[in-house]
């Protein structure tokens, strides 16, 4: 490359930008690109090679290789020199290429004769796109400047890849975000849902990568970065001295903006002829390349933060942001990096559906998302840099796919699919004055789950007959800081008047887990699944716990009150649990304070020590609802949040069966009433396995109350306890096959 000076870059950037605004097929704009390239910078060969998959890269346009390699040419990822720069998202630059450590000859190419070798990534806020590669006979190191200034130019060209500028027939700048995407994630609340998205923080969309006055551009870099300043400085004020770890964040937001090299760099940018916008991209796309490869947590949260300071200074340069003025859709479907429950509490019932890049199956949102029944799909990669504000999306949080975009004939059918399962509900609303009364004439008490104020008006629309279990800490989680006395009883009673005479289980708080309260220090847990969780934390430090019971006494004020007990373990735990809830109304009426009507104390059994309890147990507690999530995951040794695991056994497992029919047993010999209140309850072929071995009552979200019943009033239980046990005689792993059999043959 001869000696280049800042305006021959600045020139090259606008060929490619005056390039991107002709209408031409996305192929011959890749190969004029490639040769303006290559001329400008005075080498022999420029080539583009894009990812055809995740793990291929394909030399998709040339100036200098030979011509019928385009399109054949294929490396893996880490395969050659190409393959070893999108790999490390790193460049790699040499005088002599044959002899760099990774170096693959393609005979194709005829790159032989070339000795220099520039390969520079190409990608966009951490998504890899290709690779642009410069050669050269001359062997010779590139200097800094030149590896910039490449740099520099791929930051343009993935610009225009994410853009759809290099495929298809004749397009003038093809518009963003235009074609239709399917993307597939993990199912977190079922259902469907059709609408438009709304980004909860809306992606800034540059649409000026190059500048026309580079003193101007570097003016406003300048003043943006000096009001980003001011910003952080005024939220280290607001945030005082109250809470360290907000301040620890905010001093390092503080200095990353007044780190100097990130400002020189960003300024570089500019010079060579980029806008102070694609500037900020450019270092933000490079700190998310360094968070891929960085494994130190407390250096990725660093990288985190300058993401997030990237993102701010973009809102500022832009004016786009969360004050777009942009309204929300009349049917608007979440899209979002990841959201905090509280955060998804204020959009409330408003929302359609949610759409997550990252979130977990047991995560606080998903928790929200699931209380108020608003189809959830997570962990899909991508969406937030796919979806634009409005755009037409498909939510199926039962499949856990996405359609954003969706042609005509996808929509057909997703509309299809909703209205089928609409008529499905209204179906089942008309069951819900009868009972669940099977054909042998044993009826299954069905209740359901609940958490929040919000759940509560579904109790009459759902055909429950009762609350089996009211997660109490949604409450907690989905706070900043803890709530008062007064303002739990205020909550709990309204739960009470809402339910209107039928009975409420409250859990007592089950926190712990994957369950953080953010104003309550925690300590570092190898595994917080078995750790100090739920009941335990109660026991070791009462406060709280003290505080919630005597909060329940007050709401039921002459009501009948039920209370269980998370994670009971052993029957000792269960004895100090009732004998605190004994005190405590023992100083409420000593207090003067109206006691509850009756009182029931259960315990849910989510660890199998407890199924061994010593029969006095069985015989103090007044119920046992068996927490089946927690309890499969302790059986199996299957952490329930990890992906990997968490579906690997079957709830109809002939072994986690017999189990639960030990359990049924021991109910039954001292006559303590059962129940089942795990995810498992709500789907109806586990749910007549879970009756056909005598569990009397099952406990579940409430859109599961009507399709349970619909298929518990279509069957037999005494048909289904003789499949299971001629399952279990037989030795088979799973009662499921021959479950799903017998239902296909049902008659209606
Ligand atoms: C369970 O573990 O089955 C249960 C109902 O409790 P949670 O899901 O809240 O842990
Ligand atoms: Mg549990």
């Amino acid at each position: 490359m001869p000696q280049r000076t800042e305006t021959d870059s600045r020139k090259l950037l606008r060929r490619l930008r005056d390039e991107m605004s002709v209408s031409r097929p996305g192929q011959e704009r890749l190969d004029r690109i490639t040769t303006i390239i290559a001329e400008s910078l005075g080498v022999e060969v420029c080539s583009v090679y894009l990812f055809r998959d995740p793990d291929t890269l394909e030399l998709c346009a040339t100036e200098g290789l030979k011509p019928e390699s385009v399109h054949q040419t294929r490396l893996r990822l880490g395969e050659g020199l190409v393959g070893k720069v999108a790999k490390l998202a790193k460049p790699v630059n040499t005088a002599n290429a044959p002899a760099e450590p990774g170096f693959r000859y393609m005979p194709e190419t005829g790159e032989d004769v070339f000795s220099s070798f520039l390969g520079v990534p190409i990608q966009r806020l951490g998504e890899r796109l290709g690779v642009l590669v410069v050669q050269a006979k001359e062997p010779r190191l590139y200097s800094d400047d030149e590896l910039y200034g490449l740099e520099v130019v791929a930051m343009v060209i993935a610009e225009m890849t994410e853009l759809g500028a290099f495929v298809g027939e004749e397009t003038s700048f093809a518009a963003p975000h235009k074609n239709q995407v399917m993307l597939r994630g993990v199912n977190a609340q079922e259902g469907e849902a059709e609408g438009q998205v709304w980004l909860h923080q809306p992606r800034v969309v540059i649409t000026n990568l190059v500048n026309d006055n580079t003193e101007a551009e570097l003016q406003r870099l300048n003043d943006a970065v000096d009001k980003l300043r001011v910003s952080i400085d005024e939220l280290l004020t607001r945030a005082g001295s109250r809470d360290s770890e907000h301040q620890e964040v905010l001093q390092t937001y503080r200095m990353f903006a007044h780190s100097r090299g990130w400002l020189a760099r960003m300024e570089d940018s500019i010079r060579l002829g980029l806008s102070a916008e694609a500037a900020v991209e450019k270092e933000q796309s490079a700190a998310r390349a360094r968070l891929e490869r960085v494994p130190d947590a407390y250096l990725r949260d660093r990288l985190h933060d300058l993401d997030d300071l990237s993102n701010r200074l973009l809102r500022i340069l832009t004016g786009q942001g969360h004050e777009t003025g942009a309204e929300m859709p009349e049917r608007p479907i979440l899209v979002a990096r990841n959201i905090g429950p509280g955060e998804l509490l204020e959009y409330g019932r408003k929302l359609r559906g949610v759409v997550l890049e990252e979130g977990a199956v047991g995560s606080h949102a998903t928790i929200v998302a699931r209380a108020l029944a608003i189809p959830l799909v997570i962990n899909v990669s991508r969406i937030t840099t796919e979806a634009l504000n409005g755009d037409h999306i498909l939510v199926d949080g039962t499949e856990g796919t996405v359609h954003l975009r969706p042609d005509d004939t996808i929509s057909a059918a997703f509309r299809d699919k909703m209205a089928m399962q609409a008529k499905a509900q209204e179906r089942y609303a008309s069951l819900r004055d009868k009972p669940a009364v099977a054909r042998c004439g044993t009826r299954i008490r069905l209740k359901m789950n609940a958490g929040l104020m919000a759940d509560l008006p579904s109790l009459p629309s759902s055909g429950a007959e009762a609350v089996g279990l009211f997660r109490t800490e949604l409450q907690f989680l989905t706070r900043a800081n803890m709530p008062k006395r007064a303002e739990l009883v205020a909550n709990y009673a309204r739960v009470l008047d809402a339910a209107q005479g039928k009975k409420v289980n409250f859990r007592t708080l089950d926190i712990g887990s994957d369950k953080v309260m953010p104003y309550m220090k925690r300590p570092d847990e190898p595994n917080p699944a078995m750790g100090w969780r739920a009941l335990r934390v109660g026991l070791d430090k009462p406060g709280v716990l003290r505080m919630q019971l005597q909060a329940l006494i007050r709401a039921a004020a002459g009501r009948p009150l039920s209370v269980m007990f998370p994670l009971v373990t052993t029957h000792g735990e269960f004895t100090r649990a009732r004998d605190l809830l004994l005190r405590e109304i023992e100083r409420e009426r000593r207090l003067g304070h109206v006691l509850p009507e009756t009182l029931e104390v259960g315990a849910m059994l989510e660890s199998c020590s407890l199924a061994y309890a010593p029969r006095a147990f069985f015989e103090e507690v007044d119920f046992i609802s068996i927490g089946g999530n927690d309890l499969k995951q302790f059986f199996f040794a299957a952490d329930r949040e990890n992906e990997l695991v968490r579906r690997r056994y079957d709830t109809l497992n002939t072994a986690y069966l017999s189990f639960l029919q030990l359990i049924v047993d021991r109910c039954h010999e001292t006559g303590t009433r059962l129940s089942f209140c795990g995810e498992d309850a709500g789907r109806p072929v586990d749910a007549i396995a879970l009756a056909g071995i005598g569990i009397g009552a099952l406990s579940m979200r409430p859109a599961s109350v009507g399709p349970v019943k619909s298929l518990i009033r279509r069957v037999n239980f005494n048909e289904i306890s003789e499949i299971i046990a001629r399952v279990q005689a037989r030795g088979l792993e799973s009662a499921r096959p021959a479950l799903l059999d017998y239902v296909a043959g049902l008659v209606d």
